[in-house]
C-alpha cells in the first residue's frame, strides 16, 4: 500500500463517518431544534469530507506528508503519516494558517502559527 492509497482510503472512510452522523443526528434536530434552526448542520461536514482531495505528496524523514483541500481555501489540511511493517497510521494533523496563507507568504511574527504556516488540528 503507498501513503496516497493509505489517506484515500481514510478519506473514504470519513465520507462515510460523518454521512452517519448525519443520519444519527437527524432525529436529534428534528426533535430538538425549531426546524429552520440548525446551528450543527451535519450535512456540510458530508459536503466538505466529498470534497477533500489530496494535493501533494512530500517524503520526510519520519514517514510521508500530505497536503490535501481539507477545510476549503486558506484551510489545507496537512497530514503525517508513519510507515509501519505493511501499513501506517496519521500520527500528526496541522491546518494551514488562515492569516498567513491569505498574506503574501508566512508571517514570522504570526501569532495563529508561530510564523510556520500551520497550527495544530
Ligand atoms: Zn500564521
Amino acid at each position: 500500500m503507498t501513503p496516497e492509497q493509505f489517506l484515500s482510503d481514510y478519506l473514504a472512510a470519513q465520507v462515510r463517518a460523518q454521512e452517519q452522523w448525519a443520519e444519527f443526528f437527524g432525529p436529534v434536530q428534528s426533535t430538538f431544534f425549531r426546524s429552520e434552526f440548525r446551528p450543527f448542520d451535519p450535512g456540510k461536514n458530508v459536503e466538505r469530507a466529498r470534497q477533500e482531495q489530496i494535493l501533494k505528496i512530500t517524503e520526510i524523514a519520519s514517514g510521508t506528508e500530505i497536503v490535501t483541500t481539507g477545510h476549503g481555501e486558506h484551510h489545507r489540511l496537512r497530514y503525517e503519516l508513519r510507515r509501519h511493517e505493511d501499513d501506517y497510521s496519521i500520527d500528526g494533523l496541522e491546518m494551514e494558517c488562515g492569516v498567513c496563507s491569505r498574506s503574501s507568504g508566512v508571517r514570522a511574527q504570526c501569532k495563529i502559527c508561530g510564523g510556520t504556516g500551520w497550527r495544530p488540528f
